[in-house]
């Protein structure tokens, strides 16, 4: 059981004003793994207060007193993987062994990318007669939502702390426990008191107070679309700099010349992954009629070949999904997709026979779905993948770009530049062609209703930057 009752503020391990605590749930056990404080509108604006009064110096530092910082972090962070990992399986259900590299190593690579990226970035150049200084946007409130919890998290204090900016950490109530862990190697690493804080709370509660405080000069938010919309909403009063990463409802498009068989399997397993739990997963396989049968059946095979089990269990491929609530959002998904006619080929609403306890959703292919269906139009966030057969390669780009999203596609094609050419077409911050790698040094955000910033990489720095003219 891990405890926690104090917030990080101002370099301080300080008592909560709010009184009560949230539970954090092992989603694989369904019993109480930890508590955290839940805070409220004053513990916002203490923690406010001391990132606000920080930046008057850390907003001078230079890049390299920055880079040495961000060196001790990495430092500290590296010798708590393990620790990581354990804790982040406990709380999403990802499996042990993905865990750690996963859910752990991604926020050190953030780190360490952080830092070379410091090595060669340019804050300022000259145009004509003026020098053009970027300089930090000052206060940032970091919200985040509880798939990937560190992740996210340092997906926005990497650059932020990199630009010199400080920060207000403000992780999901479901997933908080290595936020606190994030606060002990700040503080392990020497950081500044008040460069970073961490509180917890609920998003209606603490979340809005940040939203709202006249201190803070940027909300930089991932999660539901439908919280994105009302902090960009609350930010307004003050004019607030707001980015945000929201959800997708993203395309596998296979093209009727792809290795059908990896191109299948590719988009099972990145629909599947963290449980299906993935702002960018491949919800929807987008195949051409004439492969429709062939297709069905690999996936139903690729489907039913992921072990599901607990966190613990060494042959665990696919965990279960975070919470209660999530796994009856999931089942009323699947239940709405069968009364919609469309084919339930394999998985299904029920819990599975094997596994009783924890959040558990079969891993669930639906067949014959159309573009009008809920399944294909909602982000589900869960182990469910729909197949939309298609006409023609025309008629496949208008599908997949028939969305209010825009995170990421796939695009499969023995062609290279058939390829690339479709690519251009669909209208999505991330196409991925032939399942190519995650790179934590590219921009990673969404066009349309997925957001409007983009994370990790060179190009998350300019989003935390001021532009400054000196006219000589
Ligand atoms: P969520 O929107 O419920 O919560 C995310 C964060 O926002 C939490 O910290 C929560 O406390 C806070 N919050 C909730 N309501 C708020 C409010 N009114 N004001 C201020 N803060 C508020 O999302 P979630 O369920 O934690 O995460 C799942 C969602 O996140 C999915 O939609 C997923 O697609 C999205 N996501 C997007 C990305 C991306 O990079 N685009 C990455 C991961 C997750």
């Amino acid at each position: 059981m891990i405890v926690r009752d104090k917030f990080y503020i101002d370099g301080q391990w300080v008592a909560p004003v709010g009184k009560e605590v949230l539970d954090v749930v092992d989603a694989s056990t369904e019993e109480v793994m930890g508590t955290v404080p839940a805070g409220v509108e004053e513990d916002a604006s203490r923690a406010v207060e001391a990132a606000s009064a920080a930046f008057e110096s850390w907003g001078m530092t230079t890049a390299q007193e920055r880079q040495s910082y961000l060196k001790k972090l990495h430092t500290a962070m590296a010798s708590r993987q393990d620790e990581l990992g354990k804790v982040m399986a406990g709380e999403v259900g990802m499996p042990l062994g993905m865990a750690k590299p996963i859910q752990a190593g991604l926020p050190l690579q953030g780190v360490a990318n952080f830092i070379k990226i410091l090595d060669s970035y340019c804050f300022e150049e000259t145009i004509a007669n003026s020098d053009i200084i970027k300089e930090p946007v000052g206060v940032v409130a970091c919200i985040t939502p509880w798939n990937f919890p560190l992740h996210q998290i340092m997906a926005k204090v990497c650059p932020a702390l990199a630009a010199g900016c400080t920060v207000i950490v403000k992780p999901s109530e479901v997933a908080p426990l290595t936020a606190f862990m994030l606060a002990e190697m700040v503080e392990e690493a020497g950081f500044p008191p008040g460069v970073v804080n961490v509180i917890t709370g609920l998003g209606p509660v603490v979340g809005e107070a940040l939203a709202t405080h006249p201190k803070v000069d940027m909300v930089s938010f991932t999660g539901s679309t439908r919280a994105g919309k009302r902090v960009a909403e609350l930010a307004a009063d003050t004019v607030k700099r707001v980015v945000v990463e929201l959800g997708g409802k993203s395309p596998s498009l296979i093209l009727d010349d792809a290795d059908i068989e990896d191109a299948v399997r590719g988009t099972v397993n990145d629909c599947y992954f963290n449980s299906g739990q993935t702002c960018a997963a491949h919800t929807r396989m987008l195949v051409p009629e004439a492969e429709y049968e062939r297709v069905a059946k690999k996936a139903v095979e690729v489907a039913q070949s992921l072990t599901l089990g607990q966190s613990g269990d060494p042959k665990a491929k696919l965990g279960p999904v975070i919470s209660k609530v999530q796994q009856e959002r999931v089942r009323n998904y699947i239940r709405q997709g069968i009364d919609e006619g469309a084919e339930l080929l394999c998985g299904g609403p029920e819990q599975p026979d094997n596994l009783p306890t924890g959040f558990f959703i079969k891993p669930t292919v639906f067949g014959k779905v159309s573009q009008d269906m809920t399944i294909a139009r909602e982000e589900i966030f869960g182990p469910v993948l729909s197949i939309i057969p298609y006409k023609d390669e025309e008629e496949a780009i208008r599908i997949a770009n028939d969305t209010i999203y825009g995170l990421s596609s796939g695009v499969w094609s023995k062609d290279k530049d058939r390829a690339r050419r479709v690519a251009r077409r669909l209208r999505s911050g991330n196409v991925i062609i032939n399942g190519g790698g995650f790179n934590m040094m590219a921009p990673f955000g969404g066009f349309k209703q997925s957001g409007n910033g983009r994370e990790h990489g060179p190009y998350a720095l300019d989003d935390y930057l001021e532009c400054k003219a000196l006219q000589m």
